[in-house]
């Protein structure tokens, strides 16, 4: 397909970016041919290209800070609520995710350790959070566990699975048949030809049917679900108390004569260098990335703690089965809690799928 008839075409159609991304890098051959199937995609660029020139840009003025700080969440929002409603899989968010991080570490490197205001140990310690947070996160995109094809109920085929109840008739002890069809065809995917597990889900984005899934989160480009729930809850923890850590050290440097809390609002002089004001725009820029994660942590430790997850949230709210509590904080669902610490000893100890710690390759990390 030529370029410019795709953008005759698709000038108003809202995946058009997308589009344009896949063309592009169809016509520019950019299939990386040694790696076998991996394929470069170009939404990766735009982080890469666009967050060191806004943040630059940004810090030219605390006027121009606050109008890009403002627009790039607003922008970020819009392109994930366009690819999360196509259900399009996309590298443009891990992408930004770990460029943003690559970049604020390569400036407090260059900008914050000369200065002589950090000693080497909280330099380490810095270091240390990052590459445990990244171990972390490639433990993560080693897979959700996937519910397998041999299931033992899987010889059922889209056909007879309304006569499931009649063939296990021990089951049907107290419950009518037609609630048994109403069970088996909830927990029937007709995309995979599986039977699920209780609690599974099927993601819409990467195509399969997930382990106690919990949702599929752009930022990894990856499902959520049993056998790598710990390791995002683990990645996220890292991720803040790192970048709590790496905010409060690059403030201290930039604004002495402040409070942490004080320097984040009221930092006089900050922008008379361009090197102090850089540093300080992105202080501000981690603070957004760190209060959005610190939200999700929240929600993700009150789910955790009510034995729910978000899929199973998601879902009560879409059925109207959903109470709201606490500012939408808690959602309340038909799922039973065992207990607070029932519930996370549950999630701790939950049984990780045969075959789920396969050797990483190159197409897990992405
Ligand atoms: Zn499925
Ligand atoms: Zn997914």
């Amino acid at each position: 397909m030529n370029i410019i008839e795709l953008i005759q075409r698709d000038s108003k159609n809202e995946d058009f970016l997308s589009r344009l991304l896949s063309v592009l890098s169809e016509r520019l051959g950019l299939q990386c041919s040694p790696l076998g199937s991996v394929r470069i995609e170009l939404s990766i660029l735009p982080p890469m290209l666009l967050l060191p020139v806004l943040l630059q840009v940004a810090a030219l003025h605390c006027v121009l800070g606050v109008v890009v700080l403002t627009a790039l969440p607003g922008l970020v929002l819009w392109y994930y609520y366009m690819t999360h409603r196509k259900k399009r899989r996309t590298l443009f968010f891990l992408s930004l995710a770990l460029f943003s991080l690559a970049y604020m570490y390569y400036l407090f490197i260059t900008e914050i350790v000369p200065r002589g205001d950090v000693s080497y140990q909280q330099v380490v310690t810095a270091t240390t959070g990052m590459i445990l947070m990244l171990i972390s996160l490639v433990r993560t995109k080693q897979g959700p566990g996937y519910v397998q094809a041999d299931n033992r109920h899987n010889n059922i085929t889209s056909t007879n699975q309304s006569k499931l109840c009649n063939q296990d008739s021990a089951c049907c002890n107290g419950v009518s048949q037609s609630d048994h069809a109403v069970e088996n065809k909830r927990k029937w995917c007709s995309i995979c030809r599986l039977v699920r597990p209780s609690r599974a889900g099927h993601c819409r984005i990467c195509g399969v049917c997930v382990l106690r899934m919990d949702h599929h989160c752009v930022w990894i480009n990856c499902c959520v679900g049993q056998d790598n729930h710990r390791h995002f809850l683990l990645t996220l923890l890292l991720f803040l108390l790192t970048s709590l850590y790496g905010i409060s050290m690059v403030l201290r440097s930039v604004c002495p004569r402040q409070s942490v809390f004080t320097a984040l609002l009221y930092c006089p002089g900050v922008y008379n260098q361009y090197s102090t004001a850089l540093c300080f725009t992105c202080v501000w820029y981690s603070c957004i990335i760190t209060g959005g994660l610190l939200h999700l942590l929240i929600l993700q430790i009150i789910n955790i703690s009510c034995n729910v997850t978000e899929r199973e949230v998601q879902l009560a709210l879409r059925n109207g089965t959903g109470r709201r509590r606490f500012c939408g904080l808690l959602v309340e669902t038909s799922t039973p809690s065992h207990g607070f610490m029932h519930n996370w000893t549950h999630f701790l100890t939950m049984h990780t799928a045969e075959g789920a710690q396969a050797p990483l390759t190159l197409t897990d990390v992405v």
